[in-house]
C-alpha cells in the first residue's frame, strides 16, 4: 500500500500545466489562472494623497497646538492643488492629492474655525510629520509586478489588476475534465430508482467540485458495468479533455471494469492508498486515437462509495488539476485545531474524519463515519487527518482540513 504523500508525489510528478492561454476581459478573469505576470501600468497611487478629510499643512508652521493659519486653497478628490506656502493650509478631502509643500494632513476633528472667520482653522492637535499621507505607489510601482503567473483569480487580484490598470488579463486556458460513473444500480434522480437501485450522487458531487476549481467538465454519464461500453466511453472522453475522471468499479472483482478497460485503451496503475475513506485509486492514461502521436488523455479512477470518492477527488485530484492549470500546487491550508471528540478505534491506515467548527473553538466528529454516508460531509466544516495507529483524546490538537480551502 501506498501512503497519500507517496501517491500524491507521484501523480504530481506526471501533471503538466497546459500551455494554451488567452486574454479575456477582466470581467470573464474570476476564478481563471493567470498565465502571465501582470505588471502595472501605473503607480498606485498615482500621487501623494490624503487617507483622511483635514488640512494639509506644513508643520514647520505649526510651532505649538492651537496655531491659526489661513486657509489658502480647496482641494477636493480628482483636483490638484498648488504648492502650499508657508504659513498656509489646503482644505483637504480624502483622496485628494496631497500638494507639495505640505508634509502632513490634520483631520479635521483636529481642528476648528475660529469664531467669525472663512479662511482661517485653528489647528488643534500638534501632527506627526507624514501622518494620512498615503504615498505614491505605495500600493503598486509603475513596471513592477503586480501579481505573479499563476496566481488563481480571485476578487481581491481582478481589483489590484484593475488598479493597475488593465483592462484584460492573459489567463491560461480552462482544464477540461471528462467524468463518468459507473454502476448498475444507479439512476439518476428524476428517473425510477432499479429494484437494488440508488441514486447517483458522485455526478453532482464531482461535477461541483471540477466547477468550483474553474474546470470545463463534461458528463458522460452512468456507464454500465460492461467492459465494451467502459472502453467506449473511454475512447469518446479522451477527445478533446485533458483529464478522465470516474467513479466505482475500480477494485478487482468481476463487475468491476475499470482496469481492465483502460489498460485497454491505454495504461494504469491500481494503487491501495492507505487512507480511510479511500483506498482503491487507479491512475493512468488513455489513447486519443489509434495514432500514438496524438497522444494521451489523463486518467483518475476514484472508488464508488460517495464520501471515498469525494474525499480522494479533494486530496488526490484537485492538486493534480491546480497542476494542470499551471497553479501553486502547494498542500492545502491546514490548522492544528482542539479535538472535543475522542477516536478511540486506531487503524492503520491514514483517516480523514469528517468533523465540524464548534463555538468554544474546537472540532466536533459527525457519529457516523462511514465511507457511503455523504450527510457527514454535508454536516462537516472539513476534514481532520489522523495519522496511521494514532488514536484522538479530547483535548489533542489535531491537523484540520477546511473543505473551503480543498474546493478551490
Ligand atoms: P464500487 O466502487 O463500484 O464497488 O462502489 C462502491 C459503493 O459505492 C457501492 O455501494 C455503490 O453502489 C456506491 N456507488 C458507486 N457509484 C456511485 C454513485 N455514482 N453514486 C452513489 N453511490 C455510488
Ligand atoms: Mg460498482
Amino acid at each position: 500500500m501506498l501512503t497519500a504523500q507517496q501517491a500524491l508525489d507521484h501523480l504530481l510528478s506526471h501533471a503538466k500545466a497546459v500551455a494554451e492561454s488567452e486574454s479575456i476581459p477582466m470581467q470573464a478573469a474570476l476564478g481563471r489562472v493567470l498565465a502571465k505576470n501582470v505588471d502595472s501600468l501605473v503607480d498606485v497611487p498615482p500621487l501623494d494623497n490624503t487617507s483622511m478629510d483635514g488640512y494639509a499643512v506644513r508643520t514647520a508652521d505649526l510651532q505649538n497646538s492651537g496655531s491659526i493659519l489661513k486657509i489658502a486653497q480647496r482641494i477636493p478628490a480628482g483636483s490638484v492643488g498648488t504648492q502650499l506656502e508657508s504659513g498656509t493650509v489646503a482644505r483637504i478631502f480624502t483622496g485628494a492629492p496631497v500638494p507639495l509643500g505640505a508634509d502632513a494632513v490634520v483631520m479635521q476633528e483636529d481642528c476648528s474655525i475660529p469664531e467669525g472667520s472663512t479662511d482661517q482653522v485653528q489647528v488643534n492637535v500638534m501632527p506627526l510629520v507624514g501622518q494620512w499621507i498615503r504615498r505614491r505607489g505605495e500600493d503598486l510601482k509603475a513596471g513592477k509586478t503586480a501579481l505573479t503567473a499563476g496566481t488563481f483569480l480571485r476578487p481581491q487580484e481582478l481589483g489590484v489588476a484593475a488598479s493597475a490598470g488593465l483592462t484584460h488579463l492573459n489567463v491560461k486556458r480552462r482544464v477540461k475534465v471528462a467524468a463518468f460513473f459507473t454502476g448498475d444500480e444507479l439512476s439518476l434522480p428524476g428517473e425510477p430508482l432499479k429494484p437494488g437501485g440508488i441514486y447517483n450522487s458522485n455526478r453532482d458531487t464531482l461535477l461541483a467540485c471540477l466547477k468550483s476549481l474553474g474546470c470545463d467538465a463534461t458528463d458522460f454519464g452512468i456507464v454500465p458495468d460492461k467492459l465494451n461500453a467502459t472502453k467506449e466511453t473511454l475512447r469518446k472522453a479522451s477527445k478533446d479533455h485533458d483529464l478522465i475522471i470516474t467513479s466505482g468499479g475500480v477494485s478487482v472483482g468481476e463487475e468491476d471494469h475499470i482496469k481492465p478497460a483502460v489498460m485497454a485503451e491505454g495504461r494504469l496503475d491500481l494503487w491501495q492508498i492507505a487512507i480511510k475513506p479511500g483506498k482503491p485509486l487507479a491512475f493512468g492514461a488513455v489513447r486519443k486515437s489509434v495514432d500514438p502521436t496524438d497522444g494521451e488523455t489523463w486518467f483518475i479512477g476514484l472508488p464508488g462509495n460517495p464520501v471515498s470518492s469525494f474525499v480522494t477527488f479533494l486530496l488526490f485530484v484537485r492538486p493534480f488539476i491546480l497542476k494542470l492549470q499551471g497553479r501553486e500546487a502547494g498542500q492545502a491550508q491546514s490548522y492544528f485545531m482542539r479535538a472535543d471528540f475522542d477516536w478511540l478505534k486506531v487503524d492503520r491506515r491514514n483517516e480523514f474524519l469528517r468533523v465540524k467548527l464548534n463555538s468554544s473553538g474546537g472540532l466536533d466528529l459527525f457519529p457516523n463515519q462511514s465511507s457511503g454516508v455523504l450527510t457527514s460531509a454535508s454536516w462537516g466544516d472539513g476534514l481532520v487527518d489522523c495519522p496511521p495507529n494514532q488514536a484522538i483524546k479530547a483535548g489533542d490538537l489535531v491537523k484540520y482540513i477546511p473543505f473551503d480551502a480543498l474546493l478551490k
